[in-house]
This record gives structure tokens, sequence and C-alpha cells, in this order.
């Protein structure tokens, strides 16, 4: 049996019960077959597969909280330190009801291909907790995240582990978790990223996963020979993540006609109004019925299971920009028959395998989250370098790198892909490029 094979085989009986990390693992892994079976010798004796598949670490807790009723309500509280071979733990805190040990790890283990994508020094890591933020007040917010990092505070700090938002964690919940770490470390250290402005945080953060898709989106097009303006884009989501890519898919003259949340969608022929949907989203914090209400141009659509929702309609590019698993082989055979010209992942793995497979193999330009959504942590690994430094860069000069690494991430996937004969496989390229310098560093630092 192969070593690929074999590993599989043992992360499938280890964690026989986690379906999305095991999901990730086999994604990765597969791919990575070429690269495997060129130095099975080596990296069998160093058991490197066994080690990548395994967390540093995994830490559970329980936070409890006291909600405006009185009421002491209890969650569970995760953060998986992954992988820490090319620097601190990096990434995001996920607050939704759906947590669980299986989303941390498969989050956990994709951010470490992707923060190594990004050419900067940060490794692999997520956390978060099944706590609903959905309808709470300000102060059960604040309650939560106080207690949340009570606990977390003893596990992170700037130079070991720096998580930062998600689905759930946005501005709001960053300075909440801030001002708790600092109260109880009593250090004002960059300890989390996509902080506020006049807190050390960084110019482009809030745009920047939107931004980098953007910019990755239009470099892979560019080297097929086809101008993004004009195209029209199926977006879904309606966080920060798809909000921003509306955004600059409009300044790039593209046309993105629909958004989603948990309840439903919406269709706008004429363009999604960004304006309108910051609005509604970020300073409202309602539902997309609001949008449609304010817009007689837009269909509000009620989400029932077994819809196409965003992907049924005739678009040229495909941004699926809200969660895991969002897009599943019926959705990509409509895409396909609809005449898409890409698929680009904005939020973390939200096309399943299977539909993946069909994308690619139906001549559709796909590329993974790992790769198009990395400028959002690229961002907070710039945001890292800037407290380092104790000195804020420009919007230009952030935006201006950020634009350059989807450019260079656009270049490496694509060259990691013909090096290894799979041209224009980018799921294979990006999981090669980034597995490539975690094996190094691992290998350099010997057995740990
Ligand atoms: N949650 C984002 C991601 O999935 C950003 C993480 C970060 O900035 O650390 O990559």
């Amino acid at each position: 049996m192969s070593y690929v094979d074999e590993v599989l085989e043992q992360v499938k009986k280890k964690n026989a019960d986690q379906p999305e990390f095991l999901q990730a693992v086999t994604e990765v892994l597969d791919s990575l077959r070429p690269v495997i079976d060129a130095n099975e010798e080596l990296y069998r004796k160093n058991a490197i597969l066994e080690r990548i598949t395994e967390p540093d670490r995994q830490i559970m807790f329980r936070v409890p909280w006291v909600d405006d009723n009185g009421q002491v309500q209890v969650n569970r509280g995760f953060r998986v330190q992954f992988n820490n071979a090319i620097g601190p733990y990096k990434g995001g805190l996920r607050l939704h009801p759906s947590v669980n040990l299986s989303i941390i790890k498969f989050l956990g283990f994709e951010q470490i291909f992707k923060n190594s994508l990004t050419t900067l020094p940060i490794g692999g890591g997520k956390g978060g907790s099944d706590f609903d933020p959905k309808g709470k007040s300000d102060r059960e917010i604040m309650a939560f995240c106080q207690s949340f990092m009570t606990e977390l505070s003893k596990y992170i700090g700037a130079d070991v582990d720096v998580p930062a938002g998600d689905i759930g964690t946005g501005a709001r919940e960053i300075g909440f978790m801030f001002g708790q770490y600092k109260r109880i470390q009593g250090t004002f250290e960059g300890v989390l990223t996509g902080k506020g402005l006049t807190w050390g945080g960084s110019l482009a953060r809030t745009q920047a996963t939107g931004y980098g898709l953007l910019y990755l989106t239009n470099a892979l097009l560019k080297d097929h020979n086809i101008d993004i303006a004009g195209k029209t884009c199926a977006v879904s989501g309606s966080g920060n993540v798809a909000i921003y890519a509306i955004e600059k898919a409009q300044q790039l003259g593209a046309k993105p006609v629909t958004c989603s949340d948990s309840t439903g969608w919406i269709y706008d022929p004429e363009g999604i109004d960004v304006e309108l949907l910051k609005e509604v989203k970020e300073v409202k914090r309602a539902r997309l019925t609001e949008y449609a209400a304010a817009r007689p141009s837009a269909e509000y659509h009620e989400k029932k299971n077994g819809e196409h929702g965003v992907w049924q309609y005739k678009v040229d590019l495909a941004l699926p920009c809200a969660t895991q698993n969002e897009l599943d082989l019926e959705d990509a055979k409509m895409l396909v028959a609809n005449g898409v010209l890409s698929v680009t992942e904005g939020a973390n793995m939200p096309t399943t395998l299977d539909a993946t497979k069909y994308l690619q193999e139906n001549g559709v330009l796909f590329v993974g989250g790992k790769a198009a959504n990395a400028g959002g942590v690229a961002t907070s690994a710039l945001e890292m370098s800037q407290n380092s430094e104790r000195l804020s860069w420009t919007f230009e000069e952030v935006d201006g790198k950020l634009k350059n690494i989807m450019e260079t991430i656009y270049a490496n996937i694509s060259d990691a892909a013909k090096r290894y004969g799979v041209e224009g496989d980018y799921v294979a390229g990006a999981n090669i490029a980034g597995f490539e310098k975690v094996v190094d560093a691992m290998l350099a630092q010997g057995v740990c």
C-alpha cells in the first residue's frame, strides 16, 4: 500500500467521527501523491504525514457566561494548535452553533497550507465555540468573549499563537477579547489580529479576504486571456468576505448579482448595491429581507432544502463566500450547464469533493480557498509586522502588498502544478506549494 493510502487509513480510523476533518485531509493527501511518491522513503522515515495530520495540541474548555435574564449559559470553547514549523500558530475564531472539534480541526489543518502559501512566517491553528452570536445583546456578546478569553489567554501570545476573526467573530468580538487578554496578562501586544485602527489594527484588514479573492481571480483569468470586466458573478454569503468581494469585483468592472445569508438569498439583476448591503449587514446586523425591501430590482428567496440558491443563475464567475460544503455536485452541474468560467473560493472548503472534481473535469477554472482566500490571513500577518515595529502603514501600502501576495500565490500554485505534471490543477498546485515549505521546515527542525 502506498504511504498516502496507509496514512489516510490510519487517520480515518483515529478520527472516524470527524467528517469535515477527514474531507480536508483526503483532499490534501490525495493531491499530494506526486510529491509524496517522489520522496516516499524520506517522508515515511520521518513520519511527515503522520505528524502533519496530528495537531500539536487541541484545547477544549468550558465557557460559562450570564445572559440578560440572569441565567448562566455554558458553551464549549476550542483552540487547535496544528503546526508551528514556519511561524506562530495563526488562524481565526469561529463562533457558530455548528462548531465542533471536527470543524475546528479541518479549518486548522487547511490553515497550515494556506498560511504557508501567503509567503509569510505563520503556522496553522484555529479555534472558536458553538456559541451563537445571532440575536444576542452587546452585553451578552461581551460576557461570552470575556469568559472565552479568560481561558484562551493561557495558551496564546504574540509569538505563540495569534487568533483572529472568522464566521461570527468580527471587530466587536476581537475588541472584547483583546480587552480581556490585556487585563489578565497586563501586556499590550499583538496577540490578536483584526484589531481596531486606534489600537494596533491594520488598514485594509477588513477588506483583505474579499479584495484578495478578486486579485487572485483576476490573475487567474488574465493568465487565461479572459477580461474580468463585464463578467457577471454569483456570490454567496453576505459577511465580511462576500461584501468586500462584491466591492472589489465592481471596482474591476464585474457585476455581482447575488448574495445570501442563513435564511435566504438575493438575486439582483441590476447588480448588488454594496453600500446598501453594508448598511444592512454591518450597521443594522439585519436579514437580507431588509435589503430586498429597500431595493426594487432585488428578489428575495427563502432558503429551502434541495434548491440551488445563488448557483442557479447564468453567470460567468462563481465566488462561494459563505461556509463549508455550500456548493455540491448538483450545484456544480447547474453552473457548468450555464457556462461558468471559474469558481474561486472565498470561504473555507465551500465546494464538496465531488463537485470540485466535476468542475475540474468540465474545464472550469477552479481555485480552492487555501489559495483564493489567503488574503485575509496574509494581511493579518502584515498587521503582526506593523505591531512588531510599532508602526502603521497606509491603506495603499497594505493593499499593494496584498495584491502582490495574491499574484505571487497564483504564480506559485500554477508553477507547482506544472512542476508535478498536473498543469491547471490549482487544487493540487496549492497543496503542493504549501506543503513543500512546511515539510522543509519540519525536516530541518528534527523530530518534534
Ligand atoms: N479566518 C480567516 C481564515 O480563514 C483569517 C484568519 C486570520 O486572519 O488569522 O483564514
